[in-house]
């Protein structure tokens, strides 16, 4: 029997509601991975992808697997077993980039702020002083834990005055606030194309600096993953006509994304971060006349992603469940440390509407009453 899924409003981390014109695109007909006309769209995709993270780099491109490849792929390119790499950690997915640098063999030298906090810009500047050594530092600019924003910019400054390189995790930061990767001198940023991007899941853009792909070709050591290697996923992405095969490409998802891309663009990225920030401050409102509280300091909020603190005596997964059952409205729950305590309501992308900010609140109104 064929699988027909239910209708979902999707208010959590991500996945975000898709774009209509985005799930069209996937029914489109499948064509070669070599196709001259699908070679003219993996073109199209790299610009519009340099439009989406501001970029010129020449290595811009989507990773065929979800964000966390995009974050692999980071780390297995640019670090060596050996290498020492500060990596700042204020949920749950500093501590996944741990993970990745470490079975690299690489030492992790980390820096730790409470969750919901930002990064502290102090510590990270006291950690590259008191390891000068350090090859890279990593961070994530926007936590989907947490619902917090970290300075990217000041960050990637920072690995720059130490002649250190810059890994950035904007899995749910691109198109939804501002993502400047040659203004913020970042080496290498990825992204997921789930959240406010609203394509379906399964693909990760990923940007190199010119410097960062220097440092990949001029490795000691092979790159341990042979499908991530970008010396080689470069012959099938990289300039000119000669593209050879690396491996079969998600032709549809592609398509999608190409999707995607455009919308961004017609909307305009200065328009998407303000259409985010609108819809974030209308939510706000909302949950505020409700007695609701917002866990993270107004300064370090993230629009897309809401962090509301659960009040005493309510069973958060009651609540959600109802929202479920009874408005079909997915909203998240907290993760690791703040898992029983917290709300997550995603704003993204397409999800990022009035209509979905208004039956939100009815609905939590509705729960909690
Ligand atoms: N980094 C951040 C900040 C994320 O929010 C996520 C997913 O939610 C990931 C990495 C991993 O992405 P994926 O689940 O697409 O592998």
């Amino acid at each position: 029997m064929s699988f027909y899924p239910p209708h979902r409003t999707l208010m959590g981390p991500g996945p975000s509601d898709v774009y209509p014109q985005v799930s069209l695109a996937l029914a489109r007909p499948t064509i070669g991975h070599l196709d001259p006309e699908f070679i003219r769209l993996m073109d199209e995709i790299k610009q519009l992808l340099q439009y989406a993270f501001r970029t010129d780099n020449e290595l811009t491109l989507p990773i065929s697997a979800p964000g966390s490849a995009g974050m692999e792929a980071c780390f297995v390119n640019l670090i060596e077993p050996n290498d020492t790499v500060i990596v700042c950690q204020n949920g749950v997915f500093g501590g996944r980039m741990k993970e990745n640098v470490e079975r690299i063999g690489a030492t992790a030298i980390m820096v730790e702020d409470s969750w919901g906090t930002a990064i502290d810009l102090d510590k990270v500047q006291a950690a590259a002083k008191q390891h000068p050594n350090a090859k890279a530092i990593a961070f994530v600019h926007a936590e989907t834990s947490t619902g917090v924003q970290s300075d990217a910019k000041a960050i990637c400054h920072i690995a720059r005055q130490y002649g250190m390189l810059s890994i950035v995790d904007t899995v749910t930061g691109l198109a939804g606030i501002p993502v400047d990767v040659d203004a913020w001198g970042a080496d290498a940023v990825y992204s997921g194309t789930q959240k406010c991007l609203s394509c379906v899941p399964g693909l990760s853009p990923v940007t190199f600096s010119d410097h960062a792909r220097e440092v990949i070709s001029t490795r000691k050591t092979p790159v341990q993953s042979w499908f991530l290697d970008m010396n080689l996923v470069m012959g099938y992405w990289g300039a000119g006509r000669q593209r050879a095969y690396h491996h079969t490409a998600p032709v549809n998802t592609l398509y999608a994304l190409h999707e995607s891309l455009t919308v961004l663009r017609d909307e305009g990225l200065e328009a998407s971060w303000a259409r985010h920030q609108l819809n974030h401050q209308a939510l706000k409102a909302g949950l505020e006349a409700m007695g609701l509280q917002l866990l993270v300091a107004e300064s370090d909020r993230l629009p897309q992603l809401n962090t509301v603190c659960v009040p005493d005596g309510i069973d958060e997964a009651l609540v959600r469940q109802q929202l479920l059952k009874e408005f079909s409205i997915e909203i998240g729950a907290g993760l690791g440390q703040l898992a029983g305590k917290v709300w997550r309501i995603g704003l993204m992308g397409y999800a990022s509407r009035e209509s979905n900010v208004r039956s939100c609140v009815q609905a939590l109104e509705s729960a909690l009453s």
